[in-house]
This record gives C-alpha cells, structure tokens and sequence, in this order.
C-alpha cells in the first residue's frame, strides 16, 4: 500500500471516529423529549426515534389509561416536552387537565389521526329479534358513560398501527428536520415489520374455525382486532373500563356466551380478574389467559413490545380457540 493511500484511510478513519463521538455528544444534549400517553405509544415512538429521543410515559406498563388519575410530576414532564403524543379518540379522559395544568404549549399528536375509526359497539349482539328492544335502551345508557362516539382501541389491528407509526414519524419530522431522514427510514423499517405481523395474525386466525372463534375478554378492548381479524369478542364491560358492569350486563352476557358457543374467556393484564373468574364459575368456560388490551407488559413479561403484545394475544386466542 503506498503512503498516500495510507494517509487517506487513516484521515478517512479519524473523520469517521471525530464525527460519530460528536454525534454522541449531541444526541445525548439534543434527545427530543417526548412524552407519550400510555406504554403502547411509547414503543412507536421510540422505534421511530431511535437515540434521537427521550420518551417519557405517563400511563407504564400494566396501566389502565382508561381510569388514571395524573400526577404531579406528570405535569413536570409534560412542561419539560417538546412533543406530546396521544392515542386520541377520547382515550385519554384525563389529558386535557393535565395540559392546562402543566402549562404545556407544545405540539400535541393524536397518533391515532387518519385512521378509520370504529363506532362503538355496545358490547351487545343485535341477531336475536327478541333481545333487540332492551339491548337498544341500555345501549343508549351505556353511551352515555363512554366518553366518546368511536372506539379508542384502534392500535389493536397492525394496519392501523403503520398509520401511529407514520404520524409519529411526521410529529418528530416537524420538531428537528435534519433528523428527518432516521426517523423515515425508522419508521419504514418498523412499518414493514407491522406488515409481516399482520400476515402472520392473518393467517393464524385464519386457520380456526369460524363457529370456535367467539371469545369472551374484560372490556370491549379489541373491536378493531375483531374486525380486522375475525374473531367475535363479547365483554361485560363495555370500551370504556370507567362503567363497571351491572349485573344484568354479566347476565345477558351468560346468555350470550351459551347461544354462541364461546370458546374461551380471558382475563386483561389492565383488568381485575374477578368478573371473569365468576363468569368462568357460572359456565363452565376456561379462562385462556392474559391478554394485553390497553398496556404493554414489564420487560421480562411476555408482551413488552407491540409486536410481542400482538403475537402474545395471537397465540392465546388460537390456543384457546382450537378444538381441545
Ligand atoms: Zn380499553
């Protein structure tokens, strides 16, 4: 090698060290601070944000984001942010209060924007003539303790999740345009990773029988995996966790676990497990699990990502959903 070529490589490779020790630098000094609602948007965002960011979470892992009550330093973060994502849909009841209270003035993303929502389903089957009447006034009452008129739960389908991811991507574009190019290649990388998770759930359920995939969970967490997947969920309580269940929901929900067969009942990682045990005691039906609804598990749980969340359900459901 002659000594001019040396000399190249060896500038060449004291640029290169020079330029990724200051980007260290950097990134440490220059993370963007988001603070992300609920565990399920935190892994969005930082698979889209890699070392870029530092995200904070307001709801962690194994949290009911349905019914939390903000706490004080939740609003130290929220005023320190330069980026607040949030689910949307009237997920976050609470969210309002805690941005007046912080002072936050900042961006504030709904991650769930673009993507076509589910109305409501009262958690109730309108295929019996006979039950449609009372079914129809009590859905109105439980309208009205739901906060919303569509179904908040949308990340529980893989598409709708490239749709989070590719909103996140825009959200953290908008805040630092030099870093622009990461976040899109972070975010199409993850994007093609969805798509491969929602091909593999597809054919999963696809596999079961239509007549064994009736299942029974804690609230109405998975209208969207439900119709994107084609599995029936009936719930005692309905999309949100803050109405408990009368005891003449638990009933009609008896009833309708015998009409149609239902295969299975699962517990939610959010959820107490009581109703579901009682329910499990009156019919006979065995519990399949925990699934995870609205909250990612800790880290040596079995859904700490979405897409471990995902496969984790997936493979619960099938299990219990296969003939024995
Ligand atoms: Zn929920």
């Amino acid at each position: 090698m002659n000594s001019k070529l040396k000399s190249a490589i060896l500038t060449t490779f004291l640029v290169s060290a020079a330029l990724s020790a200051s980007s260290e630098i950097a990134s440490a000094r220059d993370r963007i601070k988001v603070v992300s609602s609920f565990s399920i948007l935190s892994d969005f965002v930082q698979r889209v944000g890699g070392d870029h960011v530092d995200v904070v979470t307001i709801v962690g892992v194994d949290g009911d984001a349905h019914v939390y009550e903000p706490k004080p330093e939740d609003a130290k973060s929220m005023a320190a942010a330069q980026l607040v994502v949030v689910n949307g849909l009237a997920f976050e009841g609470w969210l309002d209060r805690l941005v007046e209270s912080s002072g936050y003035k900042g961006p504030l993303v709904k991650a769930s924007a673009g993507i076509k929502p589910n109305k409501i389903n009262n958690g109730h089957d309108h295929d019996n003539d006979d039950e449609k009447h009372n079914n129809q006034a009590e859905g109105a009452t439980k309208a009205v303790h739901d906060h919303g008129e569509f179904d908040p739960h949308a990340w529980q389908s893989a598409p709708n999740a490239q749709v989070y991811v590719k909103n996140i991507a825009n959200a953290l574009c908008e805040i630092d345009k030099s870093r622009c190019p990461d976040f899109r290649a972070n975010a199409e990388g993850y994007s093609k990773d969805l798509a491969s998770l929602h091909d593999t759930i597809k054919t999963t359920i696809g596999s079961i029988p239509k007549n064994r995939r009736t299942v029974i969970t804690s609230h109405d967490a998975f209208g969207y995996f439900s119709s994107t997947y084609g599995i029936k969920f009936l719930a005692p309580e309905s999309v949100s966790t803050a109405s408990e269940a009368s005891a003449k929901d638990v009933a009609r929900l008896i009833k309708q676990i015998r009409k149609r067969k239902a295969t299975a009942l699962f517990v939610e990682n959010i959820s107490d497990p009581r109703l579901i045990e009682q329910i499990s005691k009156e019919t006979g039906l065995k519990i399949g699990g925990a699934l995870y609804s609205d909250a990612l598990s800790a880290k040596n749980g079995p859904a700490p990502t979405y897409i471990d969340m995902m496969q984790h359900n997936t493979s619960l459901l099938s299990k219990a959903m296969v003939k024995p």
